[in-house]
């Protein structure tokens, strides 16, 4: 019914002129390639009628072509049966996920857009045999269709007996093919602000099958049409948008979807060499938001990021800068995550309140799109593959997360073992975090992990962390007031110019306002500057920078004996910074120049969150584990004196006034060692058997 011959012999004498040599290579590696793949245009330009008839008629059309492929006569071991693959379809068949109406089902249409779900793969019927419970015979019946079809009858022509009867479906004799169902997401920079992504499910069938994973950027080729939804086992009249693959694109590289064109090369060649460069990229980061000219510099060091490198160990370091900003409420954190999620390439704005099963991460989930089967959903971070990953909030993750994250943040891969689920998903993405502090507001004088809801190890993981105060002062208000008022003036003057009859204001009286709100690069511009850095600028350590790098952190673990200022790690972040720095000005070497602007922002925010209170020192410590080098030795010496008040009492305790005054001999402060008697408890490293006497735990 299907088959026309005339459609099958124009697809064969196509194929004949066009495509033999690649017919003839498949063979070759036949059946582990089974595809012939062919761009649309070819098509088009050696026959338009058939690449008319394919766009509106695919379902006809390519069973047509898959018939006349079987005619083409090459050389093989075996008969091949190919899979023919269209892809490169043209603009009017682009359709947005949104956008799919009624009147575009059955036709062939390419949907672009993000993996976000996967099931796992399960066989398929192809071809079913059935036997007949009358006579024996098996029948075999070509399953083209998602409901099972059975014999009308016990056919004669396949050596039944002709009688209606009952079959029984035999396994065993049937051939299967793999299928697997996935869930397509709109990309995040199509949507307008806020809105919920749309999302249409895709069915991928044999060697289609396992090729693409979450988190990965697509574009499916293949035929649209509905799905009648159920409800139990009733049927209802609504139908679901769905897709049967004929062909993916996978999409490997984020910058690459930012075309730089060769004038925009000798714009950005030229801006390069601006000696104003970095402040001027500065003040293109959210122009309304006042202040925050260090967390602005950070996050344009993030949007280039250093280089991840593959070490020849099969070691992974990440490029990629994670930065988190904790602090008062109201004080534009979330604002300014905001605005980088829309300013760089794939990212993604998301709530630490996780919104799906995946959450942030990742995870293995049983649901109704899998239709029984296990289904390995995406979240935030490797969505943003590639991107930047702006986590609101993101002290409110789930308890599920936190362990993902880890991994997440240093390995940038997740894995998810579950079921018959067992994947590793990328997630080479920036991390910009948000978070609030626990009691509401941020004091300067508790660890930060006790005040947000994180474990140090994970708080460890961020390169920079930002603390930001919401303190009142008359000079700062005065200026941040100014800021937020003539900001919002002069979107009072553009909305009354565009909407009023008969405006009061001139655009010359907008433009002036408007001045101080104004990126000094307009984002699609910051955009491809970075995109050009990404692609072309890798740059290398000259020894000077390296030499400066050494001597800093050196310098300053040894200033300071009795603290461990710094790790490893923050080495590491340092010199991703610098990196990051020679790219803004398209340098391949990272100078001296370089390290000292990494030195320089690290050292502002470890003054910040990493000073230990009491000695006035930098001290990595206390956001690695939450308390300063010298209140661990305090907490050590308090116990060991503990210990021995206990052996020499009789009752076997120590009592807090004792503890107390005998700390003083050794000349700790009261205030201090009532501290650390607290947090000794709260820790469990002591216990109070009975009010104001301590022991140890065991
Ligand atoms: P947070 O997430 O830190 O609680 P929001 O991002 O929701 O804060 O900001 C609250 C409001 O205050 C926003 O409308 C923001 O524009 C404004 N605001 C706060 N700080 C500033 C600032 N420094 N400059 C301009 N606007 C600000
Ligand atoms: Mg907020």
């Amino acid at each position: 019914m299907l088959k026309d011959e005339s459609l099958v012999s124009s697809w064969q004498s196509f194929f004949e002129e066009n495509c033999r040599s690649e017919i003839e290579t498949i063979a070759l590696e036949y059946p582990e390639n089974r595809s012939l793949i062919v761009d649309y245009w070819d098509i088009d330009k050696a026959d338009p009628k058939l690449a008319e008839m394919l766009v509106n008629q695919p379902f006809k059309t390519l069973f047509n072509a898959e018939e006349a492929l079987k005619n083409i006569d090459v050389a093989a071991e075996q008969k091949l049966q190919l899979h023919f693959r269209v892809r490169d379809l043209p603009e009017t068949q682009k359709i947005l996920i949104r956008k799919i109406r009624a009147n575009h089902l059955g036709k062939l249409a390419a949907v672009e857009g993000l993996v976000k779900k996967r099931t796992e793969v399960r066989p398929k019927l192809q071809i079913a045999a059935f036997q007949c419970q009358k006579c024996g015979a098996f029948i075999k019946i070509e399953q083209d269709e998602d409901i099972l079809k059975e014999p009308a009858e016990c056919y004669e022509d396949q050596g039944g007996c002709g009688r209606v009867s009952s079959f029984k479906l035999s396994t065993t004799l049937s051939t299967f093919i793999d299928s697997q169902k996935i869930e397509i997401q709109e990309n995040p920079e199509g949507l307008r602000g806020g809105a919920q992504p749309e999302r249409i499910s895709v069915y991928l069938e044999d060697d289609l099958v396992g090729e693409i994973g979450p988190g990965d950027r697509v574009i499916v080729n293949g035929i649209l049409y509905s799905m009648q939804r159920r409800r139990g086992t009733f049927r209802l009249t609504s139908f679901n948008k769905t897709m049967n693959a004929v062909s993916i694109e996978s999409q490997e590289m984020a910058f690459e979807e930012v075309e730089v064109t060769e004038e925009d090369e000798k714009e950005i060649l030229k801006i390069s060499k601006d000696p104003d460069i970095y402040e001027k990229m500065r003040r293109s980061i959210a122009p309304t938001i006042y202040g925050m000219n260090v967390e602005k510099e950070a996050l344009v060091l993030q949007l280039f990021g250093g280089l991840s490198k593959e070490m020849p160990d099969g070691t992974y370091i990440r490029g990629d800068i994670h930065t988190l900003l904790v602090g008062d409420p109201g004080t534009a954190k979330s604002q300014i995550l905001a605005y980088l999620s829309k300013l760089a390439p794939r990212s993604v704005y998301a709530s630490g309140k996780a919104s799906s099963a995946a959450g942030l991460t990742a995870a293995a989930v049983r649901d109704e799109f899998g239709e029984g089967q296990w289904t390995l959903e995406a979240g935030a971070l490797v969505l943003a593959d590639m991107g930047v990953a702006c986590i609101d909030e993101i002290d409110k993750m789930e308890e599920t997360d936190r362990s993902a994250m880890h991994q997440a943040m240093e390995q940038q891969e997740i894995s998810v073992a579950k079921a018959g689920i067992n994947a590793t998903l990328k997630s080479r993405c920036a991390l910009l975090a948000a978070a609030n502090p626990k009691l509401g507001r941020f004091d300067e004088f508790i660890p930060i992990h006790e005040q947000i809801n994180m474990p140090p190890a994970l708080l460890s993981r961020f390169d920079l962390i930002f603390s930001i105060l919401d303190k009142p002062n008359r000079t700062t208000d005065t200026e941040l007031a100014t800021h937020i008022l003539l900001s919002h003036k002069a979107g009072e003057m553009h909305e009354h110019i565009i909407k009023s009859k008969s405006p009061l204001f001139s655009k010359d009286q907008e433009s002036v306002l408007m001045e101080h709100v104004l990126p000094v690069f307009e984002q699609e511009f910051l955009r491809k500057y970075v995109a050009y850095a990404k692609r072309n600028v890798f740059p290398v350590m000259t020894d000077d920078a390296l030499e400066i790098l050494k001597n800093y952190y050196v310098d300053f673990r040894s200033s300071s004996e009795d603290s461990v200022p710094f790790t490893p790690r923050q080495l590491e972040a340092f010199v991703r910074l610098a990196e990051a720095s020679a790219r803004i000005r398209l340098s391949q070497e990272v100078t001296t120049e370089d390290a000292k602007r990494a030195i320089s922002i690290i050292d502002q925010y470890l003054r910040r969150v990493g000073m230990d209170r009491e000695t006035g020192k930098f001290d990595i410590d206390i956001i690695a584990t939450g308390i300063s080098h010298s209140q661990h030795e305090r907490m050590r010496s308090i116990i060991d004196l503990i210990k021995r008040l206990c052996n020499e009492s009789p009752d076997g305790n120590a009592s807090r006034s004792d503890i107390i005054s005998e700390a003083e001999i050794e000349g700790m402060e009261s205030r201090r060692v009532e501290e650390a008697l607290d947090r000794l408890k709260r820790n469990g490293q002591i216990y109070e058997p009975t009010h104001g006497k301590y022991r140890i735990a065991e």
